[in-house]
């Protein structure tokens, strides 16, 4: 790709030119190239109106026009495309951080918020290389919890390993009393700029400057405590509330948990994976409860008051006609999982399986004896219908 001309050369201004001298320095050249202004030229004319709206586009955006200025139009790490929308700052979020993260774990504040987003997917930002502040790294990890505790929902207390920012440097990677200077090699700017021979000529291209690997600046004499790095491992401890109604494989998200920033940069987010353990009792679909009931041929005949317990340790009286089949589902409303973020919650179906007794005491058999001369012949097979 040959070399972009330079938008402030294309828009005929100076590099510190402001929003209203860009403004009419585009609305003019607009008016001169557009298309319909030039029947006699008018592919010339079409080229030229792209290139100022392109780089108009880009400079009349304050931060378009900064990342401009530090990396110029190929960017940092060879996209271009300051153009449309859908480039890489389409999203709108690269530079925006909104939560500064909370220090240390005994302040967790309004717990709330922290938990309002969670997905299936991932959406984790990704973290371009950049000279300003920048993003920490974000850590995830997984979880087991019982079937009762996503249930309920569940705060724990769980211990990570992450870096911190060191306490002795604050983080600049440079001994105390020592000071942080200008890279020699880039001048402070992080990247050097190295002239190529092509078979077009010359070309100019910039790269990440090895000495400073981009920051810029060199340290003298680095901090003990860090070793230079800004950084040392910590094992905080860390408390997690587990929200009721999660289900296996969802993630909860604790903004600012995670690695610290770069250069004053907001910190990472740590990623909680629940992996809810199986129940011997219940099962789970959605925000349903399942589970089966044993009863016995005599509930199951001539109906019975069933005592069914809930998964939250409580039990729930409930009514089963005479004449209940196995294998019938009967359902108590709203008694299952919450729905996340919502005040309902899912019902509670259970499975009546009719036990046949296998061993009989003398008294039971001889009742079953008497009965069973009442209703010896096997009932007739039921003739399948349309709606059987
Ligand atoms: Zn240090
Ligand atoms: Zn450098």
């Amino acid at each position: 790709m040959a070399n972009k001309r330079d938008y402030y050369e294309v828009l005929g201004v100076s590099k510190d030119a402001t929003e209203d001298e860009l403004k009419k320095a585009y609305r003019k050249l607009a008016k001169k190239y557009h298309p319909d202004a030039n029947p006699d030229n008018k592919k010339e004319a079409e080229a030229k109106f792209k290139e100022v709206n392109e780089a108009y586009e880009t400079l009349s955006d304050p931060q378009k026009r900064k990342m401009y200025d530090q990396f110029g139009a190929d960017g940092p790490q060879g996209f271009n495309g300051f153009g449309g929308g859908a480039g890489p700052f389409g999203g709108g979020n690269y530079y925006s951080y909104t939560s500064s993260g909370f220090d240390g774990f005994s302040d967790f504040g309004d717990l709330g918020d922290i938990f309002s987003s969670f997905f299936g997917g991932s959406a984790r930002t990704s973290s371009r290389q950049q000279r300003g502040p920048r993003k920490g790294a974000d850590l995830n990890l997984n979880m087991e919890i019982s079937f009762e505790e996503a249930f309920l929902g569940v705060e724990k207390q769980i211990v990570i390993t992450r870096p911190e920012t060191c306490e002795i440097c604050h983080g600049t990677g440079a001994k105390p009393g020592t000071s942080v200077t200008k890279c020699p090699i880039c001048n402070g700017t992080g990247t050097v700029k190295q002239v190529q021979n092509t078979i077009l000529g010359q070309m100019q291209t910039t790269r990440t400057c090895t000495n400073c690997h981009g920051t810029g600046e060199v340290i003298k004499e680095v901090c003990e405590n860090c070793k230079g790095k800004g950084t040392v491992r910590k094992q905080p401890k860390i408390k997690v509330k587990i929200p009721a109604g999660i289900d296996d494989n969802q993630t909860v998200v604790l903004r600012g948990e995670g690695e610290p920033g770069e250069k004053g940069g907001p910190h990472g987010d740590l990623y909680i994976t629940v992996r809810i353990k199986r129940s011997s009792i219940y099962s789970r679909q959605g925000t349903t409860v399942m589970c089966e009931v044993p009863i016995t041929i005599t509930q199951a005949t001539l109906g019975a008051n069933l005592k069914i317990p809930m998964v939250d340790g409580s039990s729930e009286i409930f009514t089963i006609p005479e004449g209940t089949q196995t294998g019938t589902k009967f359902t108590i409303r709203e008694k299952g999982f919450k729905t996340l973020n919502s005040n309902s919650r899912g019902n509670f179906v259970f499975t009546v399986i009719v036990q046949t007794p296998k061993r009989l005491s003398k008294e039971q058999r001889e009742l079953l004896e008497k009965l069973s001369m009442t209703m010896n012949e096997q009932p007739p097979i039921k003739k399948k219908g349309i709606f059987g």
